[in-house]
């Protein structure tokens, strides 16, 4: 008896948008199709490789056939094929983990128009409905004794039913829409077509993609020879793909335009990647890979569910998806497989986890991905700036968490905006262009590069030319306070409260100045109490009244961050007020240094007006408007 069940909701709405043909690539079903019977007999020869000969072996194949009359293309696969549970799992709910997420953006791509970026989703078996109007999936499983169909229009409902099939593996019977307008689905059973995509997007599948085509031989006489201009039609059974996978193959035979099709093909992306590295690695472990920089960002890198890792092969056969040992964390981007003739096959998941070599793999892979980050910034460095504004924050994140231990390999790969240059510069470029008596690389910290160029602290460094290095980016003063030092000059942050970059003569008018407004730097403390630990006369500032900084190595930002993390110990900076002694603020409030009211409204507007020019907010609003509504009555009834 035929089950009839309910797609999952988000099913009916990736449907839907199939349907009604989102997206103009309509020839990618194909690939899709080919892709997942590959996956199918992937999986079912790593278990007759490790069933100790329970599972047997087979030719393994998949096939396109085509029906004219009754309109019908047909994928079919040997591979593992699917149960009930499975079928119902994989094919009446999205697969994909983060599905919600990958609606989300098909929707908001629809919006704007810019369908082409649906390319960079698995849209999977859904898209054979872009040219079919109802499927049927014939699929039995190795581990199971039944097979079942699977029927479907792509509406809200499908059924499943109990059939007999032979051995395990799935067969796809798409029923082709009938052609409407510019829209030729018939094109899809001829065989030239099929033969051209399967070229275009499956050449290198590992399995025989095979088709009966009808080609014209010789008539030949009775004696088997062929008659000249004499031809009749026969039917021969034809390899459409090359099947030598492209990492086997020679480099030199490996074109550009090759890995760009290979990368859209496997990885599911609809544009050509930023980068790519075809490896071939002898020495103590001796392995082929082929590795991509994605373009863009990939859409769920930042979501929970993301999975690191690089496709691994052993001796050519499929082993595992994600072998997440073969990328350090911060190259987690990263696409691409590894296939290596030195593990065993037989060697448990859970064993290759802990096996060293793919540690080793994966070291030799991270300095070459580097090095060739290294030739991209040398090379192309507009190309180079495009993949830091995607990734640079995880070349930061791979300082930072390896405790500095990389800064030595990434930190001429960092590049910054800076105060005096609009364009990007490495650290080596900044070194390059240091004031004679420079003892610091300075940063500064803030939301944007606006927001730093209104810093306070910065009027000095302008006046005296001195570069500054813009982060805008929480990671990147994390990862600094793990490197310390480049090339043996320390990093400062223009926010910290230090004189160590003064010169002597500098250090002693500073004295002088401080004994001088001894009082007021003391009421100006009593009255803000605990705000600041400090109020002290600034070397920094030339046209604003006050700054923020801060003086135990935890700026206002690294502060922030640190208690945002639900859970972390509190961290505490200890702020400066720094104060401009030329200010007229200054010379005007001195006056006033023994009325204790009024120094502290003003020094209370003062710090909250220091506080905003940072980037926080103001802590107690009513308080300020309160002070700010009375000192402006103040002025004008004078
Ligand atoms: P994806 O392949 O990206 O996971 P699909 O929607 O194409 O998404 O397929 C969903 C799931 O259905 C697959 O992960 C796989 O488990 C199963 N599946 C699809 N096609 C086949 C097939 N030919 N043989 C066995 N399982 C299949």
């Amino acid at each position: 008896m035929a089950e009839t069940r309910e797609f999952q909701a988000e099913s009916k709405e990736l449907l839907q948008l199939m349907i009604n043909s989102i997206y103009s690539n309509k020839e990618i079903f194909l690939r899709e199709l080919i892709s997942n019977g590959s996956d199918a007999i992937d999986k079912y020869k790593y278990l007759e490789l490790t069933s100790e000969g329970k599972v047997p072996s087979k030719n393994y194949e998949i096939w396109i056939d085509v029906d004219k009359k009754k309109r019908t293309l047909t994928i079919s696969d040997n591979g593992i094929g699917m149960n009930k549970d499975e079928l119902i799992q994989n094919l009446g709910t999205i697969a994909h983990s983060g599905s919600k997420e990958f609606l989300n953006k098909i929707k908001e791509a629809k919006e704007k128009n810019d369908l082409d970026i649906i390319g960079q989703f698995g849209v999977g078996f859904y898209s054979a409905f872009m040219v079919a109007d109802s499927i049927e999936v014939y699929t039995k499983s190795v581990n199971d004794e039944k097979g079942y169909v699977f029927t479907s229009n792509g509406e809200s409902s499908y059924t499943i039913d109990e059939t007999n099939i032979e051995s395990s593996g799935t067969k796809i019977v798409l029923h082709l829409r009938k052609n409407e307008g510019d829209e030729n689905y018939d094109k899809y059973l001829e065989n030239y077509e099929l033969e051209s995509l399967v070229k275009k997007y499956s050449d290198f599948v590992r399995y025989p993609i095979k088709m009966k085509v009808t080609e014209k031989v010789h008539k030949k006489d009775k004696d088997g020879k062929d008659i000249e201009d004499k031809y009749e039609d026969q039917e021969v059974i034809k390899t459409l793909n090359s099947m030598v996978p492209l990492w086997k193959k020679n480099k030199n035979e490996v074109s550009d335009d090759d890995l760009n099709a290979f990368y859209k093909a496997n990885f599911t992306d609809f544009d050509d990647p930023l980068l790519s590295l075809n490896l071939n690695v002898e020495g103590l472990i001796s392995f082929n890979s082929l590795l991509f920089i994605p373009s863009h960002i990939p859409y769920d890198l930042y979501s929970q569910n993301y999975e690191k890792g690089l496709k691994l092969f052993i001796k050519g056969i499929f082993i595992k998806e994600k072998a997440k040992e073969l990328l350090p964390d911060y190259l987690k981007f990263v696409k691409g497989l590894v296939d290596t003739n030195d593990l065993t096959l037989n060697i448990s998941r859970e064993m290759l986890q802990e096996d060293p070599r793919l540690k080793k793999i994966s070291e030799t892979i991270e300095n070459k991905l580097i090095a060739k980050l290294k030739d991209l910034k040398s090379s192309d460095y507009d190309k180079y700036l495009k993949f830091y504004s995607l990734y640079g924050d995880h070349l930061m994140y791979g300082i930072y968490s390896s405790y500095g231990f990389k800064k030595n390999l990434l930190a001429d790969l960092l590049v910054f905006k800076s105060l005096n240059n609009e364009k990007e510069i490495d650290l080596k470029t900044y070194k390059d262009n240091m004031k004679k008596d420079q003892k610091y690389i300075y940063f500064a910290t803030g939301k944007s590069i606006d927001s730093i160029k209104l810093l306070p602290e910065i009027e000095k460094y302008k006046n005296d030319g001195i570069d500054v290095l813009f982060f805008t980016k929480d990671i990147d003063e994390f990862a600094f306070s793990m490197m310390n030092e480049y090339e043996k000059i320390p990093f400062m942050n223009i926010a910290t409260h230090d004189k160590d970059d003064l010169s002597d003569e500098e250090k002693s008018k500073l004295d002088v100045l401080e004994a001088e407004n001894k009082e007021l730097l003391d009421n100006i403390k009593e009255s803000l109490g605990a705000k600041v630990d400090k109020v002290a006369v600034s070397t920094k500032l030339v046209d604003s009244p006050v700054c923020i900084s801060t003086q135990n190595g935890l700026s206002l930002n690294m502060e922030k961050t640190i208690n945002e993390v639900p859970g972390e110990e509190r961290a505490k900076a200890s702020k400066v007020l720094e104060i401009n002694p030329n200010h007229d603020l200054f010379k005007a409030m001195s006056a006033f240094k023994n009325d204790k009211e009024t120094i502290k409204k003003y020094s209370d507007v003062l710090y909250d007006e220091a506080m905003l020019l940072e980037g926080f907010e103001i802590e107690d609003k009513a308080n300020f408007i309160k002070n700010l509504n009375e000192l402006m009555l103040k002025s004008l009834k004078k």
